[in-house]
């Protein structure tokens, strides 16, 4: 298990979350439109590409771990992969009264960040309380960018319900 990687300057955009959410909106809505083109030219091109876009810009930012699903607004713009725990819903019980891991005492809990974070949001702040579905492993190493304009990111095992902040707290059916 590795520490997570403190690049220069990624903690202070970290502690900025709502430029980050600034920038995942417009993000969101630009690949929206180039995709398509660039799927027409070369599926697999475009996947290569993002793949590599992802991996230097997530990698540098959140010590991305290219599990395919992101959640990064849900989670504070922090990355829960890095959780030695890789929780996807989080905390666990083990948060040192200091705010720091059990595991690894000398890092922040990415999970009291991810609160703290997500606090700041302007838009996706209650989006924290939303429960993730099991992280599906067969997306690992691909672009998440992709998976979310292939609507791969939200397929959950049959059965699986999600808790919204719609739903008031109460277990929602989730979208097929
Ligand atoms: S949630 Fe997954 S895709 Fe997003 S930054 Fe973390 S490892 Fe990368």
């Amino acid at each position: 298990m590795r520490e997570p990687r403190r690049a220069p300057g990624s903690e202070w955009l970290q502690n900025h979350p709502t430029l980050l959410e600034a920038i995942y909106r417009f993000s969101k809505r630009a690949f929206a439109w180039v995709y398509p083109p660039l799927k027409w030219i070369s599926p697999s091109w475009t996947e290569r590409l993002m793949v590599w876009v992802e991996r230097l810009l997530k990698g540098w930012i959140f010590d991305c771990r290219m599990c395919g699903q992101c959640i990064l607004h849900s989670s504070g713009m922090t990355c829960p992969m890095v959780c030695p725990k890789y929780l996807r819903n989080g905390p666990c019980g083990g948060v040192r009264p200091d705010g720091n891991c059990e595991v690894i005492p000398d890092m922040p809990c990415v999970w009291v960040q991810a609160w703290e974070r997500s606090q700041q949001m302007n838009v996706y702040a209650d989006d924290l309380r939303i429960l993730q579905p099991p992280l599906n492993h067969t997306l690992q190493n691909t672009s998440a960018w992709i998976n979310v304009m292939e609507k791969r990111d939200n397929r959950a095992p049959p059965g699986w319900a999600e808790v919204t902040p719609d739903a008031g707290g109460h277990a929602a059916p989730r979208e097929p």
